[in-house]
């Protein structure tokens, strides 16, 4: 039974109840107990500036979408078999922001189901089941979505235990993969090509290949120029289908681009997104298009209980509506802008920063020991990252090696709070963490 217990009690009965599978933030987590647009406040009435909430798009506490969750659920909330206004609205406005062609929408919970149900969907397009996956990448916990994870910092022995339809392919990361550099494009597709052609060889034909449109697991980091085109001519060539994970970049996080693979210059067969789409609301959805959805429906029918349902389809809406109204594409790009430059200005002066990746408000703090190894300062960031929650800023690690400082705060992150952050980095690693 509850009863009322706050600070360190609470944190020793999460530790004893809820299953340590997965890790907590920080060694001394602040007990978080209400947030307001990009800061987060705890028990004690402390405020920290909130750097990583890349599920927040809107910012924490948005009145309008407590205001609409509150109005729907008293109004209707069903299951998507049953016909409503807002669930062909929510469709036809991301068909809508979607490119030409990708006119159909199926609604999930999240970013694993919508990872999931698109593969899924690439199996019934072709009728095969290889599926090419880069390493460094995290796409979901379902064992479809898991099978096509690659991330060491999630599972440290993920190369080795794959199953045998899921085909790595090496890490386009241009900062530090093996082919570095934003021309390195042609050389990992090659490197692509000949894996196919052996694959081919075999007579494995490929469903798909997935991946992020701009490396977010890797801290992100861009994709070589010419990448996916390269990768989607070779796969389509073959009669596979391309998917573009857009679960964490899509939504106008990067500021100039409302999703990750305009920057690539392609348009994907397949678009998983989540995250954004609710501002932490559970809804994903995959985009596609209508010849692979036929393909889907004639191998039996899909449901989802609460996906598309009348409160999730309003939130998907209201966020959607929140977003153009407040500009916030366009606050990611000026105020990404400023801070990115402020980071790099930052890197004159400590030479444990080796770069900083990304664009808008997605962007990577890259700590090194050397920056001609390029050895990963781990250790380093998370001392680092506990020295700014002292300070009262949220970040964390990322990537592989955990050396990267995860910057990707709500899209309403001000200019005045991205100088806050900056000087706040600035002052740990000047004094020492
Ligand atoms: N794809 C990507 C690129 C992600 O970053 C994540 C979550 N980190 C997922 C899929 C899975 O999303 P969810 O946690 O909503 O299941």
């Amino acid at each position: 039974a509850a009863t009322s217990a706050t600070g360190d009690d609470m944190l020793r009965r999460r530790q004893f109840h809820f299953a340590q599978v997965q890790e907590i933030y920080y060694q001394q987590p602040p007990q978080i107990e209400r947030g307001w647009q990009h800061h987060l406040i705890d028990i004690r009435g402390r405020s920290y500036l909130d750097m990583m909430n890349n599920v927040t798009i809107l910012g924490h506490g948005h009145p309008e979408i407590a205001a609409a969750a509150a109005d729907q659920w008293q109004l209707l909330n069903t299951n998507s078999r049953f016909h409503y206004e807002v669930l062909g609205e929510l469709c036809s406005q991301l068909s809508d922001l979607a490119p030409a062609g990708l006119d159909e929408v199926l609604l999930v919970n999240s970013g694993t189901e919508a990872v999931d149900l698109a593969l899924r969907m690439a199996g019934a397009a072709t009728g095969r089941s290889a599926v090419v996956t880069v390493k460094e990448a995290y796409h979901g916990w379902s064992m479809g979505s898991d099978a096509v994870s690659t991330s060491l910092a999630d599972n440290p022995s993920a190369l080795e235990t794959r199953p045998e339809w899921v085909h790595l392919a090496a890490a386009p990361n241009t900062y530090r993969g093996i082919y570095r550099g934003p021309d390195s494009g042609p050389r990992y597709v090659a490197d692509i090509a000949r894996q196919l052609s052996e694959l081919d060889s075999r007579g494995i034909a490929v469903a798909a290949f997935i991946s992020e449109s701009f490396y977010g697991n890797a801290g992100g980091v861009p994709l070589p120029r010419e990448y996916l085109a390269g990768v989607y001519e070779l796969i389509r060539a073959r009669g596979g289908v391309c998917i573009a994970d857009e679960v964490q970049v899509g939504f106008g996080r990067l500021g100039e681009y409302f999703w990750g693979f305009e920057e690539q210059r392609v348009v994907p067969d397949i678009i998983t997104v989540a995250k954004s789409m609710g501002n932490g609301h559970p809804l994903g959805a995959v985009i596609t298009t209508r010849e692979i959805a036929d393909a889907f429906r004639g191998e039996g029918s899909f449901f989802s209980s609460a996906g598309g349902s009348g409160l999730s389809c309003r939130i998907g809406l209201t966020v959607l509506q929140v977003l153009e109204r407040e500009n916030l594409q366009r606050n990611a790009t000026e105020v990404g802008a400023h801070l990115k430059a402020e980071l790099l200005h930052l890197m004159e002066t400590h030479h444990i920063i080796g770069a900083v990746h990304g664009m808008g408000l997605y962007l990577g703090v890259e700590l090194v020991r050397d920056r001609d190894t390029l050895e990963a300062a781990r250790e380093e960031t998370f001392a680092i990252c506990e020295r700014l929650r002292e300070r009262g800023v949220i970040v964390q690690p990322t990537a592989d090696r955990q050396n990267v400082l995860k910057i990707k705060p709500p899209l309403c992150l001000s200019m005045s709070s991205a100088t806050f952050f900056v000087q706040q980095l600035d002052e740990v690693l000047t004094r020492g963490w």
